[in-house]
């Protein structure tokens, strides 16, 4: 059914200037690993930190895979990761043959795992720990897990698809592990359709990520197209997970809005949080510590227990807002049956069963929220 919504959970904050760039490199005759890539990979490296080195993929899912590789995670280890948080981390950890072990949330109000729910899960298999900053909201533990994992010789990897922007004390989240993992799928905070990002501050790191996401090939088309080189060594195998010019040259103009985008979602969340307060319906990550930047990804609410969820998503389907669930927990997979059970983490049980995720973007008005809220308390009576 083609639903026609008045209030969509996500819009592109796209305008002539993404028609522009991208139309530039169509006529400009150079479609992959060029000047592009080159710009976007060092602006994005201009958002993050000094000395960091970002290395732009196909999308987030295959900076993931390549941060796990790089890390040499492998099979028999285990990676400790979120109960609450997308498919792909679990799946890109299965898919290298180890073994995802669920995390708990701080509490339901603190959506991201906190040092006590790592340090509980550990094992002498922990390889890895992968962090992600839920909604965009940086793990206010992310600096004591950092310290954890150095401590226990463990890597740690952020999956930052929630947090292109956001900083803890100044250092920008994607920077405190020793690779960070972004997302630029279309209903992310930078958008361009499929595509992803890996930073790390570590040379060595950085040039292992740069062989695996290229065939493990020690020179590019573009050094040999350039006459810079004739040939290529492959050092080790690799894959191909290279972004396209096109999105490259999407990616610098969406990331010139990045930064304002966040700011405007922020005072969205604000008025979201000022109309829901007192009311029924909970809002997480009520109780930020100073020094904490977000992101603001998406606008996630916990409804009163014994909600009918369906009911609640219904009255707004009525009125033509669109919500989702962010996310259905992995036990509940047929893939994951078996693997994973709600006991591993009963505060995302919990959650998982009352989330509910509200529209939430740069050019939504407050008028839209107060639409949103207004259905919404009255649908949870
Ligand atoms: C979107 C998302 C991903 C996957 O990103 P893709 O670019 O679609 O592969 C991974 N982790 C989280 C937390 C996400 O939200």
């Amino acid at each position: 059914e083609d639903m026609n919504w008045d209030i969509q959970l996500f819009k592109l904050n796209f305008d002539g200037r993404e028609v522009d760039a991208v139309a530039k490199v169509v006529s400009g005759g150079w479609l992959s690993m060029g000047e592009k890539i080159l710009d976007f990979e060092s602006s994005f490296e201009g958002l993050l930190a000094e000395k960091s080195y970002c290395s732009a993929v196909t999308n987030c899912t295959a900076a993931l895979h390549l941060a796990l590789l790089a890390l040499d995670v492998t099979k028999g280890d285990e990676v400790i990761i979120p109960a609450l948080t997308f498919v792909a981390d679990a799946n890109v950890v299965n898919i290298v043959g180890a073994t995802p072990v669920l995390a708990d949330c701080t509490s339901t109000d603190d959506w991201n795992m906190s040092v006590d729910s790592i340090e509980a899960k550990i094992t002498e298999r922990t390889k890895v720990v992968i962090v992600v900053h839920y909604a965009g909201y940086p793990c206010k533990d992310i600096g004591k897990i950092a310290g954890l994992c150095k401590e226990r010789g463990i890597g740690l990897i952020e999956d930052v698809a929630h947090a292109p922007g956001a900083s803890f004390g100044g250092k920008a989240c994607g920077t405190w592990g020793d690779i960070g993992c972004f997302s630029f799928f279309s209903n992310k905070n930078l958008s361009i359709g499929e595509g992803g990002m890996v930073s790390t501050c570590s040379e060595d790191l950085s040039k292992k990520i740069r062989y695996l996401r290229s065939h493990g090939m020690t020179s590019l088309t573009l050094d040999r197209h350039k006459g810079r080189s004739i040939t290529y060594d492959v050092a080790h195998p690799g894959l191909n997970y290279r972004m396209d010019e096109m999105r490259a040259a999407l990616g610098s103009v969406q990331l010139d809005k990045l930064l304002e985008g966040n700011r405007n979602r922020k005072e969205l969340t604000e008025h979201y949080r000022a109309n829901l307060k007192n009311s029924s319906v909970e809002m997480p990550f009520s109780d930020q510590p100073t020094g904490s930047l977000s992101a603001y990804h998406i606008l996630p609410v916990l409804l009163p227990a014994h909600t009918d969820r369906v009911a609640v998503i219904n009255a707004l389907k009525e009125k033509r807002i669109q919500s989702s669930i962010h996310y259905p927990p992995f036990w509940n997979f047929t893939a994951y049956e078996g693997q994973f059970s709600p006991k591993q983490a009963p505060i995302v049980a919990q959650i998982c069963e009352r989330q509910l995720t509200l529209p939430l973007f740069p050019t939504m008005t407050k008028a839209e929220v107060d639409q949103v809220t207004t259905v919404l308390l009255q649908a949870v009576g």
